[in-house]
């Protein structure tokens, strides 16, 4: 008989699209002769609802449903999407999907789910304390300041003003896929950007601005046992990637894999391997690097549910390596079961 995969989508964060976008790839890329996919979608409001449900490959048109839609379905108790043995996606970005609430939620139901543990994935999207577990482990990472809503605003420019040089990116600490992340040239750029970070938490991070490619590179793996891609570059024709550009306009160039020497691509694998463990990483991540024209590399950020369109970053990494979007899918499937038996 087959498995029932459940795919968790929409939900509360800003990056609520985003993850419409990537379970429906997931969704028409299953192994139908494998499993049956079960979706439930959760509203901008936090409401689960339950959605289609596919035995075989659907029509091309048919597509999963969105927030307006839902809206009118009825609502189910979240634990109502429990059924014994099935394994659970959670196709979901930023503030509760990728920062350990539905991990604990589903670890609570007792159910294997794709992706990040808890522990991993709270501990990357806080951009802050994934700051101090990289510095722990030695992985480069530009200079930052840390800043507090309920801080003296003052004191946090002038050490601004001392240990770092404009222009600076002042971002949120828990947020994902550019919201809320500001671009600031001068002094007097810094506490609008702040206002504007501080409107999605009340931790926030300055940061050195650096004039560097963006070099990314995709994780899949669970415990000890991790394997890295060669590296992919986002060729940028913007200044920075905003949502829009990201998400609206399709505006994003990939080169993959990223034209580097062969020893820039160890460093980054080998950084992001150990990133990734230092973590406790589980199923996957894309972990994103700064190279700057002499040479230097910078982590950025890891992120644990990376965009998973068929044309994302992430799943054409390791496409580029040999393993296709739905093989990657299957595989992840697997490391979330056997991250279960452990578990239990
Ligand atoms: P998110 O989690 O929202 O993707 P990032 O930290 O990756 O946040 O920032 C979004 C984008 O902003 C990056 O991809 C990059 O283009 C730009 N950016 C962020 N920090 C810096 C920095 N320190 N120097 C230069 N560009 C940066
Ligand atoms: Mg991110
Ligand atoms: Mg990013």
């Amino acid at each position: 008989s087959k498995e029932t995969l459940i795919l968790l989508y929409g939900g509360r964060s800003a990056e609520h699209e985003v993850s419409v976008l990537s379970a429906e790839s997931v969704m028409r890329a299953v192994n139908y002769e494998r499993f049956i996919v079960k979706t439930y979608f959760i509203t901008k409001s936090g409401d689960f609802v339950k959605t289609q449900e596919f035995t075989e490959l659907p029509a091309a048109d048919e597509k999963l449903m969105s927030n307006d839609q839902a809206a009118a379905e009825p609502k189910i108790s979240p634990a109502a999407i429990y059924e014994k043995d099935a394994v659970v996606f959670p196709v979901l970005h930023g503030p509760m999907g990728e920062d350990g609430s539905i991990q604990g939620f589903l670890e609570i139901l007792r159910l294997a789910y794709v992706g990040p543990n808890i522990l991993s994935a709270s501990s990357t999207m806080d951009k802050l304390l994934a700051k101090h577990v990289f510095e722990a482990v030695g992985v480069p990472q530009v200079p930052y300041v840390a800043a507090f809503a309920d801080e003296n605003q003052a004191e946090i420019a002038e050490e601004v003003v001392e240990k770092l040089e404009f222009p600076v990116f002042v971002k949120p600490a828990n947020m994902g896929s550019s919201v809320g992340i500001s671009k600031v040239d001068d002094l007097t750029g810094l506490e609008p950007a702040l206002l504007e970070a501080y409107k999605y938490d009340n931790r926030v991070v300055i940061e050195q601005g650096v004039d560097a490619r963006e070099i990314e590179c995709a994780v899949l793996g669970n415990g000890g046992e991790v394997a890295a891609t060669l590296p992919g570059e986002v060729v940028k024709d913007v200044a920075f990637y905003d949502y829009n550009s990201k998400y609206i306009d399709n505006k994003i160039q990939m080169d993959i894999p990223a034209k580097i020497p062969a020893d820039l691509a160890q460093k980054i694998q080998d950084f992001a391997t150990q990133a990734y463990k230092a973590v406790n990483g589980a199923g996957l991540s894309r972990c994103d690097f700064f190279v700057t024209k002499n040479g230097n590399v910078y982590l950025n950020e890891i992120n644990a549910i990376p965009g998973f369109t068929q044309w994302s970053m992430y799943p054409l990494l390791w496409e580029n390596m040999g393993l296709s979007y739905s093989d990657l899918i299957e595989k992840l499937v697997d490391l979330a079961k056997s991250a279960f038996e452990i578990r239990e």
